[in-house]
Parts: C-alpha cells; sequence; structure tokens
C-alpha cells in the first residue's frame, strides 16, 4: 500500500530528455535532429494512444505501418530508388531511439527495416530489390526474419530446415519458431540448409512470400514482454519457390548473417541505451514527487546512490554506443565491438531498470507504469540477437 495519500505520481508527458545533465552527444547532424522531431511527433499522435490497444491484441494493425511507411520511417536507410529516404543510419538509430524513450517495443519496425532490408540491399538482386523494398518503405509488405528453429537458435549452424533444389524450384521443409512479425509477416528472410553435410558452408537464404501453398503461421506466442509485437511459430511444408527467391548465393548464407548480424546487435545496444536514458529520468522525476517519511524518495541517501550510479554507467555506455554507431556509419565496426556493445548495454540495462522499477516500489509492478513494460520488454535483448553467453564467446575468441 502506499504510504502516501492521493494518486501516485506521473510524469505528465512521459520521459524527457535530461540531456542537460549528460555529455552533449556529437554525432548527429541538424538533418538527424529535425527528423527526430517528426518522430517524437509521429510517436506521440500515432502510437502512444494505441499502444495499449496493441499489446492487448498482441499485434498492431496494419494501418500503423502504412502510417509509418507514410511518415518515411521504414524506410529511412532505404535508396530513394527503392522507395526510401536514402539516409544512413544515424536517421535509423533515431527511429529506434525515439521509440526506446517512449518504452514503445512494438510494433518490430526496426526488425523489419533495419535488419530484414539491408540484407536485401547488400546481398540481393536488382529484381529482388525491386520486388521488396518499396512495399518495404511504405508498410505494404511486413517482413520478418527466420532463423530459430524448435530445437534451437544459438547453434545456427544446427538448423534443420532444407531448401532442396527441384528443376527451376527450392522446395522448403521445416519450422521456425520466436519469429518476431510472424502473423503480420508478408514475406520472411528465411535461413535453410541447402547442403546439410556442409555444416555452416551449406546454409543458404531465401525470401519467401507468406502466400505460398505449404507456408503456415502458427500461434502468435505470449510473451513476458514486447507484447504489441507479434512472435510466432512458422511451418513450412513443401513450400515451393522459384530459384530467384534465393538471396545472395547458393551456400552463401552464412557469410550474409555473420556480416549482417553486426547491425542487429549494435540495433539493440541502441534501444537498450535508449531506454535507461529514459527510464533514469522517469525514476528521477517519479522519486522526487513521491512522499514517504515525510520526505520525497529522491532524498533518501540510498536512491540517490543508485540513480547516481545508474547515471554513471549510462553516460560511460552512451560515449561507447555512440561511437560503435559512427563507426558503424563509416563501415568500420566489427563483430567483436558490436558483440561487447550488445553485452554490456543489456547486462548494464538490467540492473539499472531492476533498480528504477525497486524505486517506484508497488506501482513500478503496475503494467500501466512505463517502467514496468520497460522492465519486462528489455528482458530479451539478453537472449536474442545472439544470447549474451555468445556475445562472451565472440568477444572470447579474439582474446
Ligand atoms: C521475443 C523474441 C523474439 C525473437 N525474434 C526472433 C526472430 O525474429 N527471428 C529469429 O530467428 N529468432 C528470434 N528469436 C529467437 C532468439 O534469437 C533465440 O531465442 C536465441 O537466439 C536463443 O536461442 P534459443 O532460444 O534456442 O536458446 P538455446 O540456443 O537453446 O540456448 C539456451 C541457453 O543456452 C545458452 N547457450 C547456447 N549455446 C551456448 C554456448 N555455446 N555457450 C554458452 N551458453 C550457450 C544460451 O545462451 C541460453 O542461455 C526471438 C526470441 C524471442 C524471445
Amino acid at each position: 500500500m502506499s504510504q502516501n495519500s492521493g494518486q501516485p505520481p506521473r510524469p505528465a508527458a512521459g520521459p524527457g530528455h535530461n540531456s542537460g545533465q549528460r555529455l552533449p552527444r556529437t554525432i548527429f547532424a541538424p538533418e538527424h535532429e529535425q527528423f527526430r522531431d517528426s518522430v517524437r511527433r509521429f510517436v506521440a499522435a500515432e502510437v502512444l494512444p494505441h499502444y495499449a490497444d496493441w499489446e492487448e491484441a498482441g499485434v498492431a494493425p496494419r494501418e500503423v505501418w502504412l502510417k509509418a511507411g507514410a511518415a518515411g520511417i521504414l524506410g529511412t536507410s532505404i535508396p530513394e530508388d527503392y522507395g526510401g529516404s536514402g539516409g544512413d543510419f544515424y536517421f535509423d538509430s533515431v527511429v529506434v531511439e525515439e521509440l526506446s524513450r517512449r518504452f514503445i517495443a512494438g510494433p518490430a519496425w526496426e526488425l523489419h527495416s533495419y535488419i530484414v532490408a539491408p540484407y536485401i540491399l547488400r546481398h540481393g538482386t536488382e529484381a529482388q530489390k525491386r520486388r521488396w523494398l518499396p512495399k518495404m518503405a511504405s508498410g505494404e509488405v511486413i517482413a520478418s526474419i527466420g532463423m530459430t528453429e524448435p530445437g534451437g537458435g544459438s547453434d545456427l549452424k544446427a538448423v534443420r530446415t532444407t531448401a532442396v533444389r527441384d528443376g527451376g524450384d527450392y522446395v522448403i521443409n521445416g519450422s521456425k519458431t520466436f519469429i518476431t512479425n510472424g502473423i503480420a509477416g508478408d514475406m520472411v528472410l528465411l535461413v535453410a540448409k541447402t547442403d546439410p553435410k556442409l555444416g555452416a558452408k551449406g546454409i543458404s537464404l531465401f525470401l519467401v512470400d507468406t502466400s505460398l501453398p505449404g507456408y503456415r503461421k502458427g500461434r502468435n506466442l505470449k510473451k513476458v514482454g514486447n507484447k504489441a509485437s507479434d512472435t510466432a511459430e512458422l511451418f513450412f511444408d513443401d513450400v515451393r519457390v522459384p530459384a530467384d527467391c534465393l538471396l545472395g548465393g547458393e551456400n552463401d548464407g552464412w557469410r550474409c548473417l555473420m556480416t549482417e548480424l553486426v547491425q542487429e546487435r549494435l540495433l539493440v545496444a541502441v534501444r537498450a541505451m535508449a531506454t535507461v536514458e529514459a527510464a533514469l529520468d522517469e525514476t528521477v522525476e517519479y522519486t522526487r514527487l513521491r512522499k514517504a517519511f515525510g520526505q520525497s524518495v529522491f532524498d533518501f541517501q540510498n536512491t540517490r546512490f543508485k540513480l547516481a550510479d545508474a547515471a554513471a554507467e549510462i553516460q560511460v555506455g552512451r560515449i561507447f554506443v555512440d561511437r560503435c554507431i559512427q563507426l558503424h556509419v563509416e563501415g568500420q565496426l566489427d563483430a567483436r565491438t558490436a558483440a561487447m556493445a550488445k553485452l554490456w548495454t543489456t547486462e548494464m540495462q538490467q540492473r539499472v531498470l531492476d533498480e528504477c522499477l525497486q524505486l517506484h516500489g508497488g506501482y513500478g509492478y503496475m503494467w500501466e507504469f512505463p517502467i514496468a513494460r520497460a522492465w519486462a520488454d528489455a528482458r530479451v535483448h539478453r537472449i536474442y540477437a545472439g544470447s549474451n553467453e555468445i556475445m562472451r564467446e565472440i568477444i572470447a575468441r579474439g582474446l
């Protein structure tokens, strides 16, 4: 029970940026900041008012994808020739940061736009780019990526889904699980074995239209967090795809995956950093307003020390992640450094969010309080995009 009379304090406008208390960031140009303002307005008008409904439904409607497409959110770094805005990864980061600052974990726009689209851009044929990218930028096509299987996700080399060449087609059999956008998706970038004898060297990627016969969507899985984004099982029973659905060369999938996982892991770090910054700001505000034993919760030394520790970790992490973003834009971010960014920020995020939730008392455990959602949504960051144990393996290999 609350020690106070009346309602708990609720920061009315959501978490602010509190940037005055942090070192100024130097990586963004004025056009990125202008775009940030438009994303912020979009999130306030088109996402926040409906977010609780999407969480309840376990999926967001197509309509908001189309609106996000029209607002330029889905095609930030897709070239203009293919229907996007032709921006760089700084623009992608701005979108992820603005969603994270409002603790918005779905729809999974970053997976669609900043994970799947780059595979097509870097490894696709001209025909594949023309077929998929304009509709992905507009939101008419929703994309997913199918790597993980019921038998295991960490050991990608062991995937059991197969694609067997048959004349001008491949015939796909197998199943995937935990696939984000699996329910809403119109296309899945699928990881399958084209030569099971070769292990990692026998993996290929396919762009599979989800309306093909033999393709089946399973349940929308009930999750601990990320509730506004759908996550599904997928089944492939003799799904026949034309050979021109192969992305990259046959048996070239592993190389493509290793290249693209760098950006995927950096995106998780970008999200984690923006989330903890917002959580700290929100918790400072909450604890200043909340009273116990005749003083504000913020004024207990325990609160101030916990928040000081968080502020210090966040500042250190911000400098590192901004440097990683910069390196990535310059094409210089290596797999090990990306693994460090993903590992460290997501472990730090869990510590900080847990303390922030604790400082909210019982209200911190209520779903309607942003800190509760942030805490639950963040848990998966240590698991997906390669678990943090796999990140440690990657880092250790280079020591
Ligand atoms: C909400 C959500 C969304 C997801 N979205 C997608 C998606 O869109 N597409 C997709 O393909 N996948 C997706 N995933 C799957 C995710 O990438 C996997 O869950 C993850 O890679 C771990 O695989 P696993 O669950 O099979 O765990 P396992 O591989 O079974 O691992 C179990 C445990 O063993 C540990 N472990 C495994 N190998 C080692 C090792 N060598 N050394 C030490 N420890 C090890 C792991 O770290 C983990 O702690 C999603 C998962 C979730 C929960």
